[in-house]
């Protein structure tokens, strides 16, 4: 799959892929080689940095079909969402992750692992292909994953940072959570084990690793019980006067309208994780077609006087930013200080869904069909809004 980095590509790929949502369910689990992945949509990096949204790829598909058919993707766009609000309610899941993967040496196996120089072929050209590409399909994360922890005994937070350095979709909450629930600590006792004979009949015979993968392993015992939160999100913000919209690559789309008029937008991309060239070209190329699109600048620098100097030179009175979710930009935000504070916002979508996520997908899954009838069928021309 070619990524190109821009809100037109991913609207072509959503609209594209629109009429194959009725046949995911049947297709989804079979990963035929890059060039052949009709049964995958391929926009998660659009949706990873909002080029595209959730509710735009929900209501896409809803306006073509009933909510019958496609039902499996729809559920799947709402995995995300789920890991995100579940990860909202348990920041402490994701400073564990960090702390312990500071910690964590890097062995030769380590190093044979990511150079794809392990004795398992499927293993070795998935190492290369998410390098290369910046792109593996979900199957081959989760027989990846799987393979790493349980046949090659390396840690798994090792594995994660592996993936989110490399991946154009890398998230905290998707990456960190399917790891853990790879690895059985996500649902107590419950694991992923990779098995040849899956393996053999979702790559269409492409390998076949008997013999090779630790089909018998136990999940990982349980790390520490984490503790959940309260999920407080902050009401609608009233911004006054000149109002700029901030943005990081977390979260490239417009504000809603009802936050008022945006008399100049801005993106920062915070110093944070070392990523490849590819995924740093990936979001640099987003950020610019964002910028090019709603005339905006690219701030850069130290972040206070960048800040500063943008709101001097736009004569604004606040700034709107959507609200950062646990991970590495709320981590930078949490630590630098504005000039004015910002008003944070809350999508409406992450508004409604996040709740659910308290426990397992289950209880999100079962409120799904009421959401997607509440959402308010639109023109078919006001779908894919070109700004
Ligand atoms: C170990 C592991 C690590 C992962 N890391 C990430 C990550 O960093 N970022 C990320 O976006 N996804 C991650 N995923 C989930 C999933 O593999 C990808 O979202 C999916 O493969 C993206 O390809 P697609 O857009 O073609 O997916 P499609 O099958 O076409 O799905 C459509 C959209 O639904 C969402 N989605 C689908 N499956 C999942 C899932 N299992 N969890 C969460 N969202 C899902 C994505 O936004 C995706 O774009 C990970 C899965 C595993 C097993």
């Amino acid at each position: 799959m070619i990524f190109l980095p821009t809100r037109a590509a991913a609207l072509e790929r959503l609209e594209d892929f629109v009429p194959h949502t009725v046949r995911y369910a049947g297709h989804r689990n079979f990963d035929l080689g890059a060039g052949k992945r009709e049964g995958v949509s391929g926009l998660s990096p659009y949706i990873r940095t909002r080029l595209v949204t959730e509710e735009e790829c929900t209501r896409a598909v809803l306006a073509r079909h009933n909510a019958r058919a496609p039902e499996k993707f729809l559920q799947e766009i709402a995995w995300r969402t789920y890991w995100k609000g579940w990860l909202e309610m348990r920041p402490n899941v994701w400073r564990q992750y960090l702390d312990t993967l500071a910690v964590q040496e890097k062995s030769r196996y380590y190093e044979e692992a990511i150079y794809g120089n392990t004795r398992i072929e499927c293993f070795n050209h998935w190492a290369n292909e998410l390098v290369e590409t910046g792109y593996l399909h979900n199957h081959a994360r989760m027989w990846f994953a799987s393979i790493w922890i349980f046949t090659l005994k390396l840690s798994w937070q090792l594995g994660a940072d592996f993936f989110l350095r490399n991946l154009l979709d890398g998230d905290p909450a998707s990456n960190t959570l399917s790891w853990r629930w790879v690895a059985g600590l996500h649902t107590p006792g419950k694991h992923y084990l990779a098995r040849a004979e899956n393996i053999s009949k979702f790559t269409n015979g492409r390998f076949d690793p008997k013999g090779r993968l630790n089909e018998s392993a136990p999940p990982l015992p349980m790390d520490f019980g984490p503790e959940r939160q309260s999920l407080l999100l902050p009401p609608d913000p009233a911004p006054r006067g000149r109002i700029g919209h901030l943005m990081f690559p977390d979260d490239l789309a417009p504000p809603p309208d009802r936050l008022g008029k945006i008399s100049a937008t801005a993106t920062f991309i915070p110093p944070v994780l070392e990523t490849t060239p590819l995924v740093s070209a990936f979001l640099n190329g987003a950020v610019n077609d964002t910028l090019h699109r709603t005339h905006g600048r690219r701030l850069s620098g130290p972040f206070t006087s960048a800040i500063s100097d943008w709101m001097s030179a736009e004569k604004l009175d606040s700034i709107v930013v959507s609200m950062p979710t646990v991970g590495f930009t709320k981590d930078f935000l949490d630590t630098e200080q504005l000039p004015v504070p910002p008003h944070f916002f809350v999508r409406d979508w992450d508004r409604k869904l996040w709740p659910h996520a308290t426990a397992g997908f289950f209880k999100l899954k079962a409120a799904l069909p009421k959401i997607h009838a509440a959402l308010a069928p639109r023109r078919k021309d006001d779908l894919f809004p070109h700004v």
